[in-house]
C-alpha cells in the first residue's frame, strides 16, 4: 500500500480524505470495531454516548462547512453551571459568586483585590498564574481542586502556556457585580457550542468517512521503519511507503523495536490524563438542568458532568433523558476500581438532588487510557526528543496524541489536512 494511515480518529479521517482527495492511494487501519476514535460514541438501549462531552467550535472556515456539510447542527449557548458546597454558580464561577454566603465573598473579593501582579513571562507555573488572575482565596479554593481533580496533579506541577483563552480572567467590575447578581453575559471562550441533530458528535465527519477504505479491528503492534512495514496483533503484515501515524507517543516508541532507550524514557516521562465515563440513562425527559456542570467539591470524584439528551434528543428514546460523568486521573497514579467510581458517581449525583436512584433505567462505565495531553514542566523538551527521532524514522505523527498537543477536535482535523502540505514539501 501506498500510504498507511493508522488510527481512524478525527485526524485520521482528515488525513484520508484530503490525501484521497489528491490521488493517493490510502488505508486506515483502525484497533476497535468502529471510526471515530475519541469523537466515536456508542449505544445501550437507545441511549447514545459519545466518548466525553463534545461540541465543535472550529474558527476555520473551510473545517466548519466541511463539519456542516455532513450533518445539520444545533448551535448551544455555552451556558453552564458549577456546583460548589452545595451551590450551584453559573459559569465562570469567578464572575458569578453571589449565591455564596457573605462570608465567602469577602473572602474572595479580598484576595482578588490583594492578588499580586506579574508579567505572564515571570510567572513560574500554573499555581502562581491561578494566584496573579484570581487571588489566593479563590485560587485555593476552586481552580487548585479542580486541577486536583481534572489533571491529577498540583497546579505546581503544571507550566501555563496551554491555558490560552481556556480560562476567563476577570475584571475588578465583573467580579464584584457578580457577587451582586448572576451575570447574564457569556464569558465563555466561544459564544455557541455546535452539536450534530442527528448521529452523535462523529456525524460531523460523515462527508469525510465517506469512500475511505477503513480497516478494523487491526490492532498495529509492530512497526519497522527500515524494512517499511507495520504488524498487527492478528499476526498480518502491511507494507508501506508512506506511514501517518496517530497513536500516542508513549505507545508508539514501543512498538519500534530499533528505538533507543533515551527515546523511550522520554516518552515514557510523559503525563497525560485518563478517565472513566459513567453513563447514565433515566426513565424521565427533565433530569439534566445544565449543558454541562463543574464539580469542585473533592469527595466527589466526578470532575464535570453534561447531558447527551441536552445536546440532542436524539440520542435518547422518547421521553427520556442522559447524564455522563467524567471521572480523570493522572496516568501514573493509582486507579479506583470501576465498582468504586460508579458507586462514588452515582451516591454523589443523587445527594446533589440530580436524580433518584430508582430512576436509572441505563448505567455503564468505560475506561479511556489517553485523554487530555498533560503539560507538566517537562513536556516540551521529553515531547521534541520523541517527535524529533520519530521524524527522522520518516513517520509523520498527527493529532492530539501524535503530536502530543492540546487540540481540539477542529484543530486535530487540521493536522490531518497538513499531511498534504507535508508532501509538497
Ligand atoms: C474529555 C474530553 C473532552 C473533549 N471535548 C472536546 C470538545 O468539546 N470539542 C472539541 O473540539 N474537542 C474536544 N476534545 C478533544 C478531541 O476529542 C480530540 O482532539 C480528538 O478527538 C483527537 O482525535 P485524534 O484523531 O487525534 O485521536 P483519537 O480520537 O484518539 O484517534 C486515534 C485512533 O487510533 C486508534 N488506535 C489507537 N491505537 C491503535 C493501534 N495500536 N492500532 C490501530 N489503531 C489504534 C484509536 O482506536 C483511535 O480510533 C475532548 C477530549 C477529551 C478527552
Amino acid at each position: 500500500m501506498d500510504t498507511v494511515i493508522i488510527g481512524s480518529g478525527i485526524s485520521g479521517i482528515s488525513a484520508g480524505y484530503h490525501l484521497q482527495k489528491g490521488g493517493e492511494k490510502v488505508v486506515i487501519y483502525e484497533k476497535d470495531n468502529n471510526w471515530g476514535g475519541l469523537c466515536g460514541n456508542f449505544t445501550i438501549d437507545g441511549f447514545r454516548f459519545d466518548r466525553f462531552v463534545h461540541f465543535t467550535f472550529a474558527d476555520n472556515e473551510y473545517i466548519r462547512n466541511l463539519f456542516e456539510e455532513s450533518s445539520p447542527t444545533y448551535a448551544h449557548p455555552s451556558i453552564s453551571s458549577n456546583y460548589y458546597k452545595g451551590y450551584w454558580l453559573k459559569h465562570p464561577a469567578q464572575n458569578n459568586i453571589a449565591p455564596l454566603t457573605v462570608d465567602e465573598k469577602v473572602d474572595i473579593i479580598k484576595g482578588f483585590i490583594n492578588r499580586k501582579t506579574k508579567p505572564f513571562e515571570e510567572i513560574k507555573d500554573y499555581d502562581e498564574w491561578l494566584r496573579v488572575q484570581y487571588g489566593d482565596y479563590f485560587a485555593e479554593n476552586f481552580p487548585f481542586k479542580y486541577t486536583r481533580k481534572y489533571w491529577g496533579l498540583e497546579p505546581k506541577e503544571l507550566e501555563t502556556k496551554w491555558v490560552g483563552n481556556r480560562m476567563h480572567t476577570p475584571n475588578i467590575d465583573e467580579v464584584l457585580k457578580g457577587s451582586y447578581e448572576t451575570q447574564e453575559k457569556i464569558f465563555y471562550y466561544t459564544s455557541h457550542m455546535k452539536y450534530p441533530k442527528k448521529g452523535g458528535f462523529r456525524s460531523i465527519l460523515n462527508k469525510c468517512r465517506e469512500g475511505l477504505d477503513i480497516r478494523f479491528n487491526k490492532e498495529v503492534v509492530e512497526i519497522n521503519p527500515l524494512e517499511k512495514y507495520i504488524k498487527f496483533s492478528d499476526g498480518t503484515k502491511e507494507n508501506y511507503k508512506r506511514l501517518i501515524s496517530s497513536l500516542p507517543l508513549p505507545e508508539i516508541v514501543k512498538m519500534i523495536k530499533s528505538c533507543p532507550e533515551e527515546v523511550i524514557n522520554c516518552a515514557d516521562k510523559l503525563h497525560n490524563t485518563c478517565g472513566y465515563m459513567v453513563s447514565l440513562g433515566f426513565k424521565r425527559p427533565d433530569v439534566p438542568k445544565h449543558l454541562w456542570f463543574y464539580i469542585y467539591d473533592e469527595d466527589i470524584l466526578a470532575s464535570r458532568v453534561y447531558s447527551p439528551s441536552m445536546k440532542s434528543l436524539d440520542n435518547v428514546p422518547n421521553g427520556c433523558s442522559s447524564l455522563q460523568a467524567e471521572i480523570f486521573f493522572d496516568c501514573k497514579s493509582e486507579i479506583p476500581s470501576k465498582e468504586v467510581v460508579m458507586k462514588n458517581t452515582i451516591e454523589k449525583l443523587v445527594s446533589m438532588g440530580l436524580f433518584k436512584e430508582d430512576e436509572i433505567i441505563v448505567k455503564d462505565i468505560r475506561f479511556e487510557k489517553y485523554a487530555n495531553i498533560t503539560f507538566d514542566k517537562n513536556i516540551y523538551t521529553n515531547r521534541k526528543v520523541v517527535l524529533d527521532y520519530l521524524k527522522n524514522q520518516n513517520i509523520e505523527t498527527i493529532g492530539r496524541f501524535g503530536k502530543w498537543e492540546y487540540y481540539w477536535t477542529h484543530q486535530a482535523f487540521k493536522s490531518g489536512m497538513d499531511t498534504v502540505k507535508n508532501e509538497e514539501k
